[in-house]
């Protein structure tokens, strides 16, 4: 079979995966394990927990598999911190062949006891992973007997590779974290007047953009989950009143937990682009029904729509015309790039995500144009047969989606976790629309030849 038909093959094991807005009438499949065979661009259970757990600054990250599994580190992820650093550290039992015949839980302890004695922290993720889950360590009573012998907290992570895809990693990482929070036995809860935030990584400080947001409003943050906390402020966050979750893909479920265990009301938020960051600001505002927070939330939106709005009309006036493509980790975050897309005058022709949910899809599918194709769970194959066919001039994408578009001499830019540029709130909007307009308007389109995409339109932007 040649390269092309094998790719129609898979395409049309895929094809309810996949839509063109306008041609099918029929609701996209999402939210199922990736067609056996297919590479699917979409990160492992263990990658899924390790991105949302990563970021608590104090805790070591310890995984036990292979060291392999441990090449994910901080280096791969901008979250920042105030506080330790510990979190930039990545441990590793180090499975070995002997230890998949024999089992690795005795490894795995003494890892801990060795890690304890070094930095004596008072909180250890150990996490799961694929051969683990084939061996059948049990994760569990190693960090119960450890938790025991230390007086600290272990949490195991069930982040086995092989029970599902990476939505089943981030609610690993979340029910690890439910575990963290729960309070003492008698102990009483009483709420104050602070928010949660979650689903937010603080990748190149974005945490803390909105917690200034919230202090202007007249609110105050209390933890984010998991951008710059530790083990005491996660401690606190049973007392929260409002939780706000920026990646639902990732969060949901633990809002979900705490609105029905610890009564906690949640609203989803985006604070990418202005519409949804001052949509989301104002949604937040009216929780408190008090006519002096909406004040303040008024001023704050007036005050910081001006100061970016002239830059982003010179963006967009050079900008206006051009395509993009997006495949990006949530259905949350596609949805807002949408919209930052319309506000720097770029149309989006190909969509899609790893773990959008069928409401998400929905969503997109309202907003998209007619002969936007949208897709789930792609491979690179589809990926770049979609953007080729549709002309996209950038691609929005993650690590593993970098090399696809410079092989294909498009535009990329980074929207995950390595990114060192804050992407969230106003000052986000105009860093987003910069980064647009310097890879998509680079010199370098020069020089990239026939079917290295320069057309027109980019001609004109270089000009
Ligand atoms: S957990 Fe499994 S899929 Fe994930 S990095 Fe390790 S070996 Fe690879």
């Amino acid at each position: 079979m040649r390269d092309t038909e094998r790719l129609e093959a898979a395409i049309e094991e895929r094809k309810d995966s996949i839509q063109t807005k306008g041609k099918q009438k029929q609701q996209l499949k999402c939210d199922t394990n990736s067609v056996a065979g297919c590479v699917s661009q979409r990160a492992c259970v263990y990658c899924g927990a390790r991105v949302v757990l990563n970021p608590v600054t104090d805790a070591i990250h310890l995984v036990h598999g292979p060291i392999g599994c441990a090449s994910y580190t901080w280096d791969i992820r901008g979250s920042l911190t105030s506080g330790s650093d510990l979190y930039r550290f990545s441990f590793s039992t180090d499975l070995q062949e002997m230890d998949v015949i024999f089992g690795g839980e005795k490894k795995l302890a003494r890892a801990i006891d060795g890690l304890v004695e070094k930095y004596q922290p008072k909180l250890i993720f150990v996490y799961s992973t694929c051969i683990v889950g084939v061996i059948g360590d049990d994760l569990e009573a190693v960090c119960k007997a450890a938790a025991r012998r230390h007086g600290i907290e272990v949490i195991p992570v069930q982040s086995s590779g092989f029970i599902g895809n990476k939505s089943a990693g981030y609610r690993a990482a979340c029910d690890a974290l439910l575990k963290l929070i729960k309070p003492a036995e008698n102990e009483q809860i009483s709420k104050n007047n602070t928010i949660n935030y979650l689903g937010d990584f603080n990748l190149a400080g974005e945490v803390w953009i909105i917690k200034d947001y919230l202090q202007r409003m007249g609110l105050a943050l209390n933890v984010a989950f998991t951008g710059d906390s530790n083990y005491e402020t996660l401690k606190t966050a049973t007392k929260a009143s409002l939780n706000i979750v920026q990646c639902a893909g990732s969060m949901i479920y633990l809002a979900n937990q705490m609105k029905e265990i610890y009564d906690i009301p949640y609203h989803n938020v985006s604070f990418l682009g202005l519409e949804d960051t001052s949509d989301s600001l104002r949604r937040i505002a009216r929780t408190y029904n008090d006519l002096e927070i909406m004040r303040r939330t008024e001023e704050l939106i007036k005050a910081e729509t001006a100061a970016v709005a002239p830059l982003l009309a010179r963006y967009r006036e050079k900008l206006r015309g051009k395509k993009a493509a997006i495949y990006v980790g949530g259905g949350f975050k596609a949805i807002s790039l949408i919209k930052q897309f319309r506000e720097i005058g770029i149309d989006v022709v190909m969509i899609g995500t790893q773990t959008g949910r069928q409401e998400e899809y929905d969503t997109i599918n309202d907003l998209v144009d007619d002969g936007t194709v949208i897709l789930d769970d792609a491979n690179p194959s589809e990926l770049e047969r979609f953007m080729v066919e549709k002309g996209a001039h950038l691609l929005v994408g993650g690590v593993k989606e970098r090399p696809l578009a410079y092989k294909l001499g498009i535009a990329f830019i980074d929207h995950n976790h390595d990114r060192k540029h804050p992407l969230s709130g106003y000052v986000g909007a105009v860093n987003f629309a910069q980064e647009v307009y310097s890879t998509v308007c680079s010199p370098v389109w020069k020089y990239t030849g026939e079917g290295g995409g320069l057309d027109e339109q980019r001609k004109c932007c270089l000009s």
